[in-house]
């Protein structure tokens, strides 16, 4: 059976004293989860360390870093190895967020590099892909999500799929409030598992997890998450309140 995930990207936000009572907070009132149904943080890099030793010793939360660089080591002023995320406590990395795409002008064939990066140092991804306004409305989508898929992440052999997590997060929906309906995330998932149906056959595919990403907050995730394909989201904005996030959390328990 897939996992299913609730994963908090928590961007540029939260201090470390912030960071620190939020995760607390979040801690106190989680719900049981087990190997199915799983809690991932992202936090600021800098405050990975701290963040991994706060939930150390609670099964089924995981930290991830928000991006990792194309190349092991070497003289690249700024940046942040794969495998430096893999010794700070890191389980997870998330690539390919359409703010890193559209602010760092990253393009498939550098998120194709750090997916290599992150699955070789031992993290799993969470591999995002979405379409912007102007294609929903084209209805050009399907095709847009399969183009970034297949330059991003079908070069990789079929055993690495296990360490791979797809978010869809369509642009529009974004830290707008407008979230994708279930029947547009349905059917949108739905297409992302027939594409990797057709390129590394159904039972890798029914084992892959795809989060759905774009103002999901307690109100709309129950029925996000109710959608056959959908296993769970990547939450922005409302993964910054416990009581939100752990809303949200809870709907993926009772989906
Ligand atoms: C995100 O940025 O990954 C995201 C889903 O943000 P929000 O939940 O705020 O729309």
């Amino acid at each position: 059976m897939r996992k299913k995930i609730v994963a908090a990207n928590w961007k540029m936000n939260m201090n470390l004293d912030k960071g620190h009572a939020l995760v607390a907070a979040i801690l106190k009132g989680l719900p049981e989860l087990n190997s199915d149904n799983q809690v991932v943080i992202a936090p600021p890099f800098i405050n990975i360390q701290h963040t991994v030793y706060q939930v150390e010793d609670v099964p089924h939360v995981y930290v991830a870093g928000q991006n990792c660089f194309t190349e092991a080591a070497g003289a690249y002023t700024g940046e942040v190895a794969a495998s430096m995320l893999k010794d700070a406590g890191a389980e997870y990395v998330i690539l390919g967020h359409s703010e890193r795409r559209e602010y760092f002008g990253e393009t498939d064939a550098v998120l194709a590099k750090k997916t290599d990066q992150a699955l070789d140092s031992g993290l799993k991804v969470i591999f995002c892909c979405g379409e912007p306004l102007e294609i929903r409305d084209a209805g050009t989508q399907n095709d847009y999500v399969e183009a970034q898929l297949k330059a991003g992440v079908f070069h990789l052999h079929k055993h690495q799929l296990a360490n791979v997590v797809i978010a869809y997060e369509p642009i529009w929906a974004i830290g707008t409030g407008r979230t994708a309906s279930s029947q547009q995330a349905q059917d949108m998932h739905a297409h992302i598992r027939s594409l990797f149906a057709a390129q590394y056959g159904q039972p890798a595919a029914d084992n892959l997890t795809i989060l759905y990403g774009g103002s999901c907050k307690p109100s709309n995730a129950a029925e996000l998450f109710a959608c056959p394909d959908v296993d769970g989201g990547l939450i922005g904005g409302a993964s910054l309140k416990a009581d939100e996030f752990l809303g949200i959390v809870n709907a993926m328990i009772g989906a």
